[in-house]
């Protein structure tokens, strides 16, 4: 079966399907989008996309957005990164506070708030204009000039992001965060408010189905063993605590946003993004 006729029976299957869950709305710029938006897009590795549904609006990527901090991070930081995060799924929401004091304020992993925040710190550090730099990354990976930070999502999420400042905080004191708080929360926000379509997340992460390349420019960004370490992260992590659960179902490297985004990764093969408001519990 070619992939075409796949997605149109995944579609005709969703149409059909009676619709779980509710958008976010802890943060409240999100609970305002339209709960029954539905767009799948998939881009095979030799650069053959397809399409459906709500597939070319923009919504907000969220924590899907942790991926490419780390791929930025690791390339300008390389592995030193690893002494300030870990790599281990944590078996808990993306916002929990439980580990990190019994573990002195390191994270488990790069994908869960605490992790991603701490990647932020990292960037901050190597950056000299970190919001734009980022941004420009973004644009390369995705071969498009035209993806933005949403800066009335991010101003939403920073009024109410008590959570987010409790383990800042708590970094902060075991010694794990170097810029002032204010600074990294800033620049959390602000990633994790770039909107993209399904379509253009798909092609942003074609690298990590090409070995750390972007195939169409050729352009290496991370070195084969870098984009490996990204996929295996998104494997084990991609998906807070339902981890084991999605790469058991899905079996794919993948990372999910509260923004109801979902993107996973076929090394070698393809990339694939959806995009559904409505949440599950995790
Ligand atoms: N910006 C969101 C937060 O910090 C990202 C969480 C997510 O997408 N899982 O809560």
């Amino acid at each position: 079966m070619d992939f075409k006729t796949i997605l149109q029976e995944v579609y005709a299957e969703i149409l059909r399907t009676k619709s779980k869950g509710q958008p976010a709305s802890y943060i409240p710029e999100l609970a305002n989008i339209n709960p029954d938006k539905f767009g799948i897009h998939f881009c095979s590795a030799q650069g053959n996309h397809y399409g459906l549904g709500d597939h070319q609006e923009k919504f907000s990527c969220q924590s899907i957005m942790k991926v490419i901090t780390l791929c930025l991070a690791i390339k300008t930081e390389g592995e030193e990164i690893w002494k300030r995060i870990g790599v281990e799924p944590s078996g808990t929401p993306f916002n929990s506070l439980v580990q990190l004091e019994y573990e002195h304020g390191i994270p488990r992993n790069p994908f869960i708030n605490a992790g991603a925040l701490v990647v932020c710190d990292i960037l901050l550090n190597q950056l000299d204009k970190p919001k734009e730099q980022f941004i420009e990354f973004v644009r390369r990976l995705a071969l498009n000039s035209n993806i933005q930070y949403n800066n009335k999502v991010s101003a939403s999420e920073k009024a109410h992001g008590y959570r987010n400042a409790a383990l800042i905080n708590m970094m902060k004191s075991f010694g794990n965060i170097e810029n002032p708080i204010e600074e990294v929360l800033d620049f959390y926000y602000s990633i994790c408010s770039i909107e993209m379509t399904c379509e253009e997340l798909a092609q942003t992460f074609q690298l990590f189905a090409n070995n750390g390349c972007i195939p169409s420019t050729k352009e290496r960004v991370v070195t084969t063993s870098q984009s490996k370490r990204i996929n295996a992260i998104m494997q084990c992590c991609g998906f807070y605590d339902e981890a084991g659960e999605f790469s058991f179902k899905v079996g794919l490297p993948g990372k999910s946003g509260v923004g109801g985004g979902i993107v996973a990764v076929c090394p070698g093969k393809y990339t694939v993004a959806v995009w559904s408001p409505r949440l599950n519990k995790k």
